[in-house]
Formats: structure tokens, sequence, C-alpha cells
């Protein structure tokens, strides 16, 4: 039990840092500090990724590669392309904290110590999950409506072959109503803590790319039915 108050103070501590580097502003720590938290996981999750696609190296990774002969390495201009959209994308992403922001303050978010208990976070973790899948699942359907598909969703399945970075390659609409509100309008609904919020926005950044990188790597999940959905 001790041990557990002593990583819970350290932890109060370190969040206590963390708004201490905004400047202790609320705005500062939502627009700034969330922007920041998706803009640099997106980065980090992609940047092995796009090394093992532009190079096509280290070569013994391609015996996990889902379309073996597809895509090693990928055409550079093709390659460039598809960082520029995609980046383009993540900087929506930040726009649209901006955007929300004032709707966040409106359902109680908060970012003030002390961080909340493990068990609230695992519920708002839960309630960020379903709402993401339901939200996703249907602008997804909607996004494949014949009317609607060639003007914005074929753009994605150009990507036949997927490649992680290809997670981001969308059509701005698309990008903002399926691939970044579902992941806001969880919390948003729950008035959830901003930290809460980054742990979220770092895993979900990770599974979207996981699921576009065309590799099965053992131990982590199989990115083959999303890799499917894009074959066909
Ligand atoms: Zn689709
Ligand atoms: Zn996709």
């Amino acid at each position: 039990m001790d041990y557990i108050n002593q990583a819970t103070a350290y932890l109060n501590l370190q969040w206590s840092s963390v708004l201490h580097l905004f400047g202790n502003e609320k705005k500062n720590v939502f627009v700034i500090g969330t922007s920041l938290v998706l803009f640099l996981s997106f980065c980090a999750v992609n940047s092995f990724f796009m090394f093992l696609d532009f190079t096509g190296k280290p070569k013994f990774l391609h015996k996990y590669k889902i379309q073996k002969d597809k895509n090693i390495p990928v055409e550079p201009a093709r390659f460039l392309h598809c960082c520029k959209v995609a980046f383009r994308n993540e900087l929506l992403s930040c726009g649209m904290v901006l955007f929300l922001y004032p709707v966040m303050q409106c359902t109680g978010m908060t970012c003030q110590a002390p961080l909340p208990p493990i068990w609230e976070g695992f519920l708002h973790f839960v309630a960020f999950v379903l709402v993401d899948e339901f939200i996703f699942y249907y602008s997804h359907r909607l996004f494949h409506h014949p009317f609607i598909y060639k003007h914005i969703h074929k753009m994605h399945h150009e990507w036949i072959a997927p490649i992680s970075i290809a997670a981001s390659y969308a059509h701005p609409i698309e990008h903002i109503v399926s691939n970044a509100l579902p992941l806001l309008v969880g919390p948003i609904l729950m008035g959830s803590h901003i930290a809460v919020v980054w742990i979220w926005l770092v895993i979900a950044q990770f599974e979207t790319c996981l699921h576009h990188c065309n590799y099965h790597f053992p131990v982590m999940s199989s990115p083959q039915f999303h890799d499917y959905h894009h074959v066909k």
C-alpha cells in the first residue's frame, strides 16, 4: 500500500512539473500540450516504419511483411507525397484541438493536480474505445457510400498495400470526421482529465499506424483485417 502511495505521490509531482512547464495555464496545457502529444507520438511511432518503408532495410524484417512483394521499398515520390499529406493532416488534428477547446471546457475536462485514480482512468478508457469504434465504424461506412466514396475516401484507398504513415493519408474531411473526432469525442463526453487523454492519444496513434504498417511482427496485434479492407 505504501508503495502505491509513493508511486501516486511521485506521479502527481511529475504532473505538477508538466503544468509548470505550460505556465499553469489550462489553455496552454490543453491546446499546446495535446498538439505536442499528438504530433510527437505520431513521429515517434512512424519514424521506425518510415525508415523501413523508405530504405527497405533491415532486410530480415521482410519475412513479417503481409503483402510480400509490395512497397519494398516504397517509390520515393509516392512516399514523400504520402508524408506531406499525413503531416498536413496531423496539423489539422492540432487545429481541431484548438477549435474544440471551448467545448472541452464546457464538459468539465480538467488538467488540475492531483491526477485521477487509476480505476477512473480505466473506466474513461473503456468509454473512449466504445465511442471511437462507434464513430469510426459509422463514418467509415458513410464514406464507402458510392456518392461519397469517389470524392473523399478513395484517396485513402489509393494505398492497396498500405504503409504505417498512410494511416493519415486521407482527404481532410475524412481525417477530421473519421480520424480526429472519434478520438476526441469520448474524452469530451466523459469530461476526462487531460493526462488520461494524452495516454489514450498515444495508444490510439500507435494502434492506427500498426493497422496500416503491413507488417505482422510476433507478439503484436495482427493488422491483417484492415489490410484486407485496403486490398479489397
Ligand atoms: Zn475504407
Ligand atoms: Zn485504412
